[in-house]
């Protein structure tokens, strides 16, 4: 199959959390498997030029219709890690990429929508007929809107669109605008509730809405996510439209690239191990310990690694620094905030922390590092308040740290309690799980591996070492969007 991606980011070159992963990794598997994949991205200032491999133009003078005028576009073209990727730039006063940051602008929708009517207009004028097109959350939603009501007039109607959604919080409420620019106007069709009206907000409309009613196939990123997002309040909003569309829409749990996150060949860490030579793990641990000027002593290290914001359970990420250093434990985060009060909170706690040897606050996005913190991690916290599928805790198994999760979406999927799980053997149980959203129910949970690790350390090895036996590559995902792929097209 000829599968095209388009997306607003792809690991490494553009990413802020988990989608860029995902679309790399899955684009990689597709390829293995022997489909032809290519990628369309927006040509954003501030991507990671140096994992681009022979960029040069593709194609040099699109014009993408925009507000009944048009906007002269260049395409161009390059390997990320050997994905063959296409980057859409603009010249316009809009800059609509040149903004130094990927997301965050008050008129995100709008670059959005222009990435998505220029995609397809590229698609369209340079010939390319791909079977489908995947496309991911709210910033691409337009895109199978636009298939269906414009382009599969001229030339692109035998595309099938599967659409994932990575994270229901943010939809891409907009109004119509919107329309006019991209030359869907009619607002009267548009604004019909079975249509893209937003579904509490009667004056809005709603883009990613209008990629569940009009995708051929609509997926979110872990099973138990797919149940909460249909039927509890993680839907935000959209659970009506998903219930209208439930006979195509399935949750697909996540996979991660296991050559890009493989303790045995990781070239950001100085001691490759396996399950095999898990004893080496601990030169990682070292190498951490003094980089970051922490104290080499005999105590765990507990890590957290995530975007610093609500959907996180910052105020339990907090809470756990303290109760781990009070345990006896090391703590090391690596987390960057976009709310300027949460930024602020852990700037002040850095501060507050700054000479206590055991403790790290790095505030920031740091891709190599974060490796590094993976290798060393005797334990890994992931205590959000939701989490449609969550990669830290994946990575963190196959690294060998132990992940202590609250049990929502993606994370029931993946993580299965030590002492309480009663659905798998316990030779298959890799971490703790606690379900409230409080730091009692999270301390019962740390406390049980901290105390293993300290009180039965063989027991919490042959622990990490279960985690790291586990299978969360590509392969069993990847198979299943073939078939989704296939049934679509079918
Ligand atoms: P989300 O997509 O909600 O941000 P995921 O758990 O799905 O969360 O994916 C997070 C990905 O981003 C992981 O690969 C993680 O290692 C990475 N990551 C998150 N924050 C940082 C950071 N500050 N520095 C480096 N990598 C980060």
């Amino acid at each position: 199959m000829y599968i095209v991606q388009i997306a607003s980011e792809c690991a490494p070159v553009i990413k802020a959390g988990g989608l860029g992963d995902v679309v790399y990794g899955l684009s990689r598997e597709l390829e293995l498997r022997g489909h032809c994949v290519e990628l369309i991205l927006p040509m954003y200032d501030c991507m990671r030029y140096d994992h681009i491999w022979g960029l040069h133009d593709a194609y040099r003078d699109l014009w993408v219709p925009w507000y009944g005028g048009a906007v002269h576009c260049s395409v161009y073209c390059g390997w990320v890690h050997g994905r063959l990727c296409f980057f859409i730039e603009p010249h316009s006063g809009d800059n609509f990429f040149h903004r130094g940051c990927y997301y965050g602008c008050l008129d995100d929708h709008m670059r959005f929508a222009f990435f998505s009517k220029a995609a397809l207009e590229f698609l369209q004028k340079s010939n390319k007929r791909p079977d489908i097109l995947h496309v991911h959350d709210w910033q691409t939603g337009l895109v199978p809107v636009l298939l269906y009501e414009i382009y599969k007039h001229h030339g692109l109607g035998n595309q099938r669109v599967c659409y994932t959604i990575h994270n229901f919080k943010h939809q891409g409420i907009v109004g119509s605008d919107v329309l006019w620019a991209t030359g869907l106007n009619r607002p009267e069709y548009y604004y019909q509730y079975d249509n893209l009206r937003d579904n509490f907000n009667p004056f809005a409309l709603n883009l990613m809405k209008g990629g569940v009613v009009y995708s051929n196939y609509v997926t979110t990123v872990s099973p138990h996510h797919a149940w909460e997002a249909h039927h509890g309040d993680f839907g935000y909003g959209l659970g009506h439209t998903l219930h209208v569309h439930q006979g195509k829409f399935a949750g697909v749990l996540n996979g991660i690239d296991y050559e890009v996150w493989n303790p045995a060949g990781d070239r950001y860490i100085p001691q490759p191990y396996t399950a095999d030579t898990f004893e080496d793990k601990a030169k990682n641990k070292k190498a951490l310990r003094d980089r970051l000027l922490l104290r080499d002593e005999h105590k765990p290290l507990v890590a957290y690694i995530g975007r610093l914001d609500d959907q996180k359970g910052v105020h339990l990420v907090h809470h756990s620094i303290y109760y781990a250093l009070g345990r006896g434990a090391q703590f090391v985060l690596l987390g960057s905030a976009t709310k300027s009060d949460i930024n602020a909170h852990f700037w002040h706690e850095k501060n507050h922390l700054n000479n206590n040897p055991d403790c790290h606050l790095e505030l920031g996005f740091n891709e190599e590092l974060a490796h590094l913190i993976y290798a060393a991690a005797d334990i890994i916290v992931v205590p959000s308040n939701y989490e449609p599928c969550g990669l830290t805790q994946m990575i963190g198994l196959r690294y060998g740290a132990v992940p202590v999760v609250r049990g929502v979406g993606g994370l029931v999927n993946t993580v299965f309690d030590r002492d309480y799980d009663s659905l798998h053997p316990k030779e298959e149980r890799n971490g703790y799980v606690f379900f409230q959203p409080d730091n009692h129910a999270l301390e019962s949970a740390l406390d049980r591996a901290l105390g293993l690790w300290f009180e039965f350390p063989e027991e919490f090895e042959t622990l990490a070492k279960q985690g790291m036996a586990i299978d969360y590559s590509w392969n069993v995902p990847g198979q299943r969007y073939q078939e989704i792929y296939e049934f679509i097209r079918a």
